[in-house]
């Protein structure tokens, strides 16, 4: 019975009351106002309740039908109506002493560090990581001269925000991912696809700034200095022979570009709609790094025919086809192409740093498999391992599995699908027999022409 008891007060101990409008819990909001039916509200939320009340010149002698209106919530139970469920209370969050960052933004180590770190998860791309090496370097120099006071009026750095073109599954979004998680600064992914101008239906521009701030747990001086990527930023090129408006094209370039170029943006706090309850707080964007990223499927063209149209004109022309199987032919994009693609001038002016990735290629695939620090095998390894089972794949066998990847065409993404398929029978008949010792998996089994090569224990 005792014992009964001190877990139920160690229960109640471990969890802590949560606003009901905002979800922030106690030690983020202050103390809640305990309301009947067991809800609580946090204090700047009480507070706007009472005021869009008040503003909204509400008569209450008007509403005294409104059915329920004199209730309180613990009489549901006497009347028999179902009681709405509320979430009442949300699990304190183990305060895990914040690991130390493999880079400090403080004092940011030099590019060449930057590079090497990132060289540990993101393979190949030796060009892109450099680009960004320098780019967030020269980014938190910025920042931090800022803060310090150390940036005169004479010389003003600009920002350096960073437009990432490559093909799918080339590790962009990997990219930026691996270099917040060194950095440690909150990291918010958008979606180029699902932004409207504000007014129509979809995420207005500012719900980015949002997602930084729930990155940075609500605490706005980090979310400042946090970094937004926003993907298939390509689909929001302007569109052609449009005859209605373009409310996801053009104008969200538009809208974008005062988030680029660094300002004030309120948004809501714990959610990402406005509404007149939810407490507001106003972000800085101007030391938010930002990183644009997108396929452009129809740049290479857009290259090809502007290189082969200057190189096959006047003495000493080319071949009019030289650059048609160029694998590198991004790397020569300028401006001019991607506004020819359909980004207007403004946008890109406010993306100073133009980054290409290459699409993969078989050994590239073959590395990405083993290599990075938490590459894929190396986790299946490690999973069998603690079944003390040796598991071995043979070369020939990984390089298979890059072949296969490569005719997907969707890069880097299709190796885990296609290791996920072979793995799971082997997941699965493995620990059954404590006898077996090694597993290699040779390209036979993947071509299933034989299952893999198992040696018993000894
Ligand atoms: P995209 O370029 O479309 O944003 P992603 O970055 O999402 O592609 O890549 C998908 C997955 O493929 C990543 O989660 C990562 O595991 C793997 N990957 C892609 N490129 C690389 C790379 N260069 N090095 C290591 N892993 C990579």
């Amino acid at each position: 019975m005792e014992d009964n008891d001190t877990n139920k007060t160690e229960q109640s101990d471990s969890y802590e009351k949560i606003c009901y409008i905002c979800r922030r819990t106690e030690s983020k909001a202050g103390p809640m106002i305990n309301m009947p039916g067991g809800m609580c509200l946090c204090h700047d939320c009480m507070q706007k309740s009472f005021d869009s009340v008040l503003n909204s010149g509400l008569d209450f002698s008007k509403i005294q039908n409104m059915p329920y209106m004199n209730l309180n919530l613990s009489d549901f139970s006497k009347l028999n109506i179902p009681q709405p469920e509320i979430p009442q209370r949300q699990k304190i969050k183990k305060k895990s002493a914040r690991e130390k960052p493999a880079l400090n933004i403080k004092d940011i180590p030099a590019p060449h560090k930057i590079k090497a770190s990132l060289d540990q998860y993101v393979i190949g791309q030796e060009q892109a990581k450099k680009v960004v090496s320098v780019a967030v370097y020269n980014h938190y120099k910025r920042v931090f001269a800022k803060e310090n006071g150390q940036e005169t009026d004479e010389v003003q750095i600009e920002k350096s925000n960073i437009l990432m073109i490559g093909p799918t599954g080339s590790g962009k979004t990997y990219l930026v991912k691996t270099l917040a998680r060194l950095l440690d600064v909150p990291l918010a992914i958008a979606d180029a696809t699902a932004l409207t101008e504000a007014g129509y239906i979809g995420d207005d521009i500012e719900s980015v700034v949002s997602k930084l701030l729930a990155a940075a747990d609500n605490d706005v001086e980090r979310a400042e200095r946090g970094i937004i990527f926003i993907d298939e930023i390509d689909k929001i090129a302007k569109k052609k022979d449009v005859s209605t408006r373009d409310v996801s094209g053009e104008s969200v370039q538009q809208e974008l570009l005062k988030l680029l170029e660094g300002g004030l943006v309120e948004v809501p706090v714990g959610t990402n709609q406005k509404n007149a309850l939810s407490p507001m707080a106003t972000v800085n964007t101007d030391q938010i790094l930002f990183i644009c990223g997108g396929a452009f499927p129809d740049l290479e063209r857009i290259i090809k025919e502007r290189l082969n149209k200057a190189s096959s004109i006047g003495f000493g022309s080319e071949l009019k086809d030289k650059y048609d199987n160029d694998p590198d032919i991004l790397t020569h994009v300028t401006n001019e192409d991607l506004r020819k693609f359909g980004m207007i001038p403004e946008f890109l002016g406010r993306l100073p740093i133009v980054v290409t990735l290459r699409k993969l290629t078989e050994p590239m695939l073959v590395e990405i498999l083993k290599k990075p620090r938490n590459a894929i095998l190396k986790q299946y390894i490690k999973l069998l391992e603690l079944d003390e089972v040796k598991l071995i794949f043979e070369d020939d066998a990984l390089e298979w599995i890059a072949k296969e990847a490569l005719k997907r065409d969707t890069g880097a993404r299709a190796l885990r699908a296609i290791l996920e398929e072979f793995m799971l029978d082997i997941m699965y008949e493995v620990p059954k027999d404590p006898g077996i010792g090694t597993v290699v998996i040779t390209r036979g089994y993947l071509e299933k022409n034989g299952g893999p090569r198992i040696e018993m224990r000894h």
